[in-house]
């Protein structure tokens, strides 16, 4: 078995694929590299990229894909994700950026694509009560009582509903999901690399489910 574990995490957004990275990254004490916290803090920061981003974002588009390869090739070479590996989540989102990857990941390669597979009606009612920590990205559930302000558990942060959880641009994600992502699944359905876990169960049994499935597949590399 080699060091660390180097994993992809897919399913359509609200899927839980942030809830079981915080939890896989903490099991495994790999680094959670998330796209899409990436850009968020490119927003904040206000730099070049995170300008050209937010429009993005905000249109429920998806960044160009040459960035998105150039910002994942710079993450993967840092020390963290060389030696412990790395759970990537919200990378890759298209075939062109999987192909990328294969190439950066050529020396260390992907031991499993976890996909979490939950129904579209049922993402839609978890992300319209989605609240996400501004400063450190926890997720939190929206139970209909007002908490305002609302203050992050893990780090005093302010808790939010995300710009981009609107039903519009929930909508339009997922249709993005369906066109552009979803043949990721074939790709690495067939190079035999992908595993379907129930999204549905709660989240202690989709972190069982998950942990065996990455236990397997990395005592057989
Ligand atoms: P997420 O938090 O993963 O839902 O990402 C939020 C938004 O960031 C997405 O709706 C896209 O606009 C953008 N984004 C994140 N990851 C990628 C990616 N790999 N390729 C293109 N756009 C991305």
């Amino acid at each position: 078995m080699t060091a660390g574990v180097r994993l992809i995490i897919m399913g359509r957004q609200g899927a839980g694929k942030g809830t079981q990275c915080q939890r896989i990254s903490r099991h495994y004490v790999v680094p959670h590299i998330s796209t899409g916290d990436i850009l968020r803090a490119a927003v904040r920061e206000g730099t070049e990229l995170g300008k050209m981003a937010k429009q993005v974002i905000e249109a429920g588009r998806l960044v160009g894909d040459d960035i998105m390869i150039e910002i994942i090739r710079e993450r993967l070479e840092q020390d963290d994700a060389r030696t412990r590996g790395y759970i990537l989540d919200g990378f890759p989102r298209t075939v062109a950026q999987a192909v990328a990857l294969d190439g950066i990941a050529a020396e260390r390669p992907i031991h499993s694509v976890l996909d979490l597979d939950v129904p579209r009606d049922l993402v839609i009612q978890r992300i319209s009560a989605r609240r996400v920590c501004r400063d450190c990205g926890t997720n939190y559930v929206a139970t209909g009582q007002k908490r305002d302000p609302w203050i992050c558990d893990s780090c005093g942060g302010d808790v939010v509903q995300r710009d981009d959880d609107t039903p519009e641009s929930i909508n339009q994600r997922l249709d993005l999901y369906e066109s552009q992502t979803s043949p990721l699944l074939e790709f690495y359905g067939q190079g035999g690399r992908l595993v379907e876990i129930d999204g549905s169960l709660s989240p202690d049994e989709v972190f069982e489910a998950l942990t065996v499935a990455i236990d397997v597949a990395r005592t057989s590399s």
